[in-house]
Formats: C-alpha cells, structure tokens, sequence
C-alpha cells in the first residue's frame, strides 16, 4: 500500500502503519488538551488510542492466523485511521472456513473484553466497570467497553464489515458465491439507508457508518461481478489459437529459434497429436547450461496441465495465480487447440473491460 511505513513483523507477517496514521494522534492530542487542560490527561488519552489501535492489530492477526490454519498466507497487515485490514492472498473458497475466519477477529476483541472483564472483577472493584471515572481502573475499562463495541460494529452483516462477510458466506451455503454476494450487498446496502435515516434523528456518527457500509457493498458486488463475468466465459474465448509447439526429439536449438524469432516463451510439446509435455523459458534456459543447444526436449519438459475447451476461466485462473503452473494447454477431444497463460487471461480482462466502459 502507498503512504504506508512497515513498523514491524510479527508471526512472520508485516505490519504498516498508513502515514495519516501520526494526524489521528495530532487530533486526539488536541482533543485531550481541550478536554483536561494537563498533559498527563493527554498522554494518557493517547495512550488509550495506542492501546486500541493493539487491540485492532490482535483483531487483524485474529483473521491472518485462523486463515493460515487452512494454507492461507496473509500478504501484510495495514492500520488505518479507521481501522485495521489484514490483506489475505486469497478468500478461502469453502464457505464454512470463510466464515471461521471472519468470526476469528470479533472473537480476539470478545476474548480481550473477557480477560479485563475477570481482571477487573478480581481486583476487587466490579463496580468500577459502571464508573468510567474511577481513574486508574477507568484506562482499563475503557479499552473492555471498546473492545465490545469493536466487536459489535465488525458484526454489523454488511461489506465491509466482518459480519457481511459471515453473512455472505452463511447465503453461499444455499446459492453460489455470486448470487451470496449480491443478496450480502443488498442487504448490507438496505442497512446503510436504515442506518442513514437512524443517523438524520438520533447521531450523526450513524450517518458515517451508512455512507462506509453503502460503498463496501458497492465494491463488493462489482468485484464479484467481474468475477461473474469472467467465470461465465469459457475457456475458448480466451486462449492464444497462433502458436508453436515442440516434439519430444527436437534439439532445444528449434527452442531457442523459436523463442527468438517470435514472442512464445513457453512450448507446448506434441507427440503424434498428443500433448505430452511442457517446456517452459526457464527450463530451457536451465537445460542449456546442462546440456547445451543439442540436448532433447522430451528429456527436459515438464508435464502439461490440460484444460477442456468449454471449462470456465475461473479455474484456470486459480491456478495460474497458484504460480505453480505457467502455461494451459486447451484440448478439444485429444487435440491441442490453444494455450492459455496469465499475460493473456489479464489482456482478455482488460479488453473485456474497455468494451464495457464504452
Ligand atoms: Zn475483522
């Protein structure tokens, strides 16, 4: 993310802070000051805000790790004025863990409140839970009640909260994720006008919440729809019809010609009609230092991933996104059609797109 400054890494994931991050405490410095009037009251306002902001990274990881559980990586973890977001390499695709990761995050705020609550109920004084000015006890009752309250507003079923995407996830049981999403955004989108209406006759907070909610659900039904789009196609629009292939008894000098006298990096290798393997720039460049230009490709292809023509791109994608594949091999019957490859998976989106703003 731009305007972000890493401030450490923990359980192996990176932690930013956005650069707006330092006005939020400008604000509440003042807001102290005008408040107290003593220095102490501002530090130790400040120091709540710091304290919270713990409690929304806790959150953060409380979403990274359950998702880690199920191979999930989480690229970093962004704080901002707002909020927290933990960036995920992906959304787990059974909705049941969707919505375990989702929970996991209210679930650490839930745990902290309980921790103070017992604390606090030990040391003696539970009454102090009612009394917000009981000062020292005050600090810690203030983070439990925020906390809760952090706890609640994530649980609101709307995008972007966590409980939108419980609720989208619990839909998707019944229907597909599309069809979840968009009755998930709709909901979420109905709340917003009810929170905005709420907000014209009780708190102008609630105003600021519907307008947040009301684009989260935006967002999200149009990325969904993209998808939606791109999983209708299949694979056939898509792929590369104008290419060469190799055979297994070729030199890997008919590669090199190959490669420099067009734009193919990567060979499908065809044998009597039949794809049996493929030879990716990487492993010629590494079975030319081995073996030199004379060496044979059967000897240093890799196996093919085949796709039929009519799958959906969808599939494809995840598993070109995997990076564990490079190159598709489209078959129609036995026979090689086309190949697919994520340049040109993105160039198709992009095209599709231009084509939909026109
Ligand atoms: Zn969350």
């Amino acid at each position: 993310m731009k305007w972000a400054t890493r401030i450490g890494r923990f359980a192996g994931i990176d932690v930013y802070i956005h650069a707006t991050f330092p006005l939020l405490f400008v604000y509440f410095g003042f807001v102290y000051w005008a408040e107290t009037g003593t220095f102490a009251g501002v530090v130790t306002g400040l120091a709540l805000i710091a304290a919270l902001f713990v409690c929304v990274v806790l959150h953060e990881y409380g979403h990274a790790l359950t998702a880690r559980r199920y191979g999930i990586g989480t690229r970093n973890i962004t704080l901002l004025p707002i909020g927290g977001v933990a960036l995920l390499e992906k959304m787990p695709k059974d909705p049941r863990q969707e919505i375990v990761v989702a929970l996991m995050g209210p679930a650490v705020n839930i745990a902290i409140a309980a921790v103070l609550f017992l604390f606090l109920s030990i040391t003696g004084r539970p009454g102090a839970l009612f009394e917000l000015s009981a000062a020292p006890q005050s600090f810690l009752v203030s983070i439990l009640y925020a906390n809760i309250f952090l706890a609640v507003f994530n649980l609101i079923p709307a995008f972007p909260m966590d409980g939108g995407r419980v609720l989208r996830a619990v839909l998707a049981l019944r229907t597909d994720r599309v069809q979840a999403t968009r009755m998930a955004a709709n909901i979420g989108q109905t709340l917003a006008i009810g929170f905005g209406i709420l907000g014209l006759f009780f708190n102008p907070f609630l105003i600021l919440i519907a307008v947040f909610i009301w684009i989260g659900a935006a967002g999200e039904a149009s990325a969904v729809e993209i998808e939606s789009n791109l999983y209708r196609q299949p694979v056939g629009r898509a792929m590369i019809t104008d290419f060469q292939t190799l055979a297994p008894d070729d030199p890997l000098a008919r590669a090199i010609d190959l490669t420099l006298g067009g734009s193919q990096k990567d060979f499908p290798v065809v044998d009597r009609g039949i794809v049996v393997g493929v030879l990716t720039q990487a492993a010629i460049l590494r079975a030319l230092r081995d073996l030199g230009p004379q060496g044979r490709v059967g000897d240093v292809m890799g196996p093919p991933v085949t796709a039929h023509i009519s799958d959906r791109l969808t599939v494809l994608l995840e598993n070109l996104q995997d990076g564990q594949t490079r190159l598709i091999c489209v078959l129609s019957g036995d026979r090689l059609v086309g190949l697919v490859d994520l340049e040109n998976i993105t160039e198709f989106l992009r095209i599709r797109q231009a084509l939909r703003d026109r």
